[in-house]
């Protein structure tokens, strides 16, 4: 007998979300079923739920930031017992099969991976997100939370974190580089966190200077008003690594502007709208204009980890449920410091 539980659930692209039910399968015998504590809201689900990325089946429960405790395992399980702190970020199966999913790179499975809402289950139904009491998910896709971590401060990492972790290690964040972070929300904070963590020299560029006190606390060294137009003159040619959280339309050509001969400027923020590239932006300096998706199982542990160890979370704002419509618009208008997190207990 399916579960059911409580949650908030997108009904219609342009409608405020919804208390509402859904059902969680039974646990399988490789399954754990997740008691939710809390659950961040990430831009992905504001983009997803309003249909911007494309169409997506309603009603429709978002969410992939999920920190929780193990409340069953199936019979075949081996890495969880009950009691124990998880997280499940954006992604709960993929085809375990390919050549990316051998090497551990699910997020990259040429299948496709599972996302943790809006995708197609293995049983053929829409899976369902974070936004609700409980979820039951594969324990290969699900990830520890370390015991220094609080929950409500962790559940970020596991979309924000992750994401800007990823490519920070792809491209060799540390000593000696110098690091761009655009955008000071969900994922440029975490991006400006863990890029100092691991010992980079780091500078925010943001729409404006308000946000500026919070950026060099939180480890940037420099923070720079993209409005301002002398800021693209005095940093051009400056970066070795940009990456670029910004969710909305942007001119990349600007941006690209920045990088040192070499540099790499990585999108992580996913805008709707098309961005044209110049070729004369990246052919002078050998630069190059790059995209990268979450991170692997293996990588979000350990990104769990490493955050742990430097003794950092997310910087949050609790919500209760019902003020989740609230949120996404503040969101919207880049009113965030710097992650809202749903404290699931209000579902109750
Ligand atoms: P967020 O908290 O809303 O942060 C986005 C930031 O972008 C804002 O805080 C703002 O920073 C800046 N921004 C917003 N509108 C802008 C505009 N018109 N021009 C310039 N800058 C603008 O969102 P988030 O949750 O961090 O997500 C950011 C993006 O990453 C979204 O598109 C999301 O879907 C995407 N994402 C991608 C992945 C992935 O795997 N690649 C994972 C998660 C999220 P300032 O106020 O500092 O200017
Ligand atoms: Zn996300």
């Amino acid at each position: 007998m399916p579960t059911t539980v409580n949650a908030y659930a997108a009904t219609a692209a342009d409608q405020p979300l919804e208390r509402t039910t859904i059902e969680r399968r039974d646990v399988g015998p490789l399954d754990v079923r997740i008691d939710i504590k809390f659950a961040g809201i990430c831009h992905s689900d504001i983009h997803t739920a309003r249909g911007e990325w494309g169409p997506v089946p309603y009603p429709l429960v978002v969410g992939h930031e999920i920190a929780g405790v193990v409340a069953e395992v199936g019979s075949e399980v081996t890495k969880f017992a009950v009691g124990d702190r998880v997280g499940v970020g954006c992604m709960v199966n993929s085809c375990g099969e390919c050549v990316q999913c051998e090497q551990g790179q699910e997020q990259y499975c040429l299948r496709g991976n599972t996302g943790t809402y809006a995708s197609t289950d293995r049983d053929g139904s829409v899976t369902q997100g974070g936004y609700a009491q409980q979820v039951v998910v594969t324990e290969g896709f699900v990830v520890r939370i370390p015991d220094s971590l609080d929950l409500d401060v962790a559940a970020p990492l596991l979309c924000a974190g992750i994401t800007t972790y990823s490519p920070l290690r792809h491209w060799n964040a540390g000593p000696g580089m110098k690091v761009a972070v655009v955008g000071m929300g969900g994922l440029g904070h975490m991006g400006v966190k863990i890029a100092h963590a691991m010992g980079a020299d780091v500078t925010v560029l943001s729409q404006s200077l308000k946000k500026q006190e919070d950026g060099l606390r939180l480890g940037a060294r420099r923070y720079f008003a993209t409005s301002d137009p002398d800021t693209f003159e005095q940093l051009a040619g400056e970066f070795d690594l940009i990456v670029n959280t910004v969710s909305a339309e942007i001119d990349p050509n600007a941006y690209l502007s920045l990088l040192a001969v070499d540099g790499t400027m990585v999108m992580v923020g996913a805008p709707p709208q098309p961005l044209p590239v110049q070729a004369f932006s990246l052919i002078p300096a050998r630069r190059s204009f790059a995209g990268s998706t979450i991170g692997s199982i293996a990588e979000t542990q350990e990104m769990l980890d490493f955050c742990a160890e430097h003794g950092f979370g997310a910087e949050i704002e609790v919500i209760s449920a019902d003020q989740v419509n609230e949120a996404w618009e503040r969101v919207l208008a880049s009113d965030v410091r710097y992650r809202f997190v749903i404290d699931t207990a209000t579902l109750a």
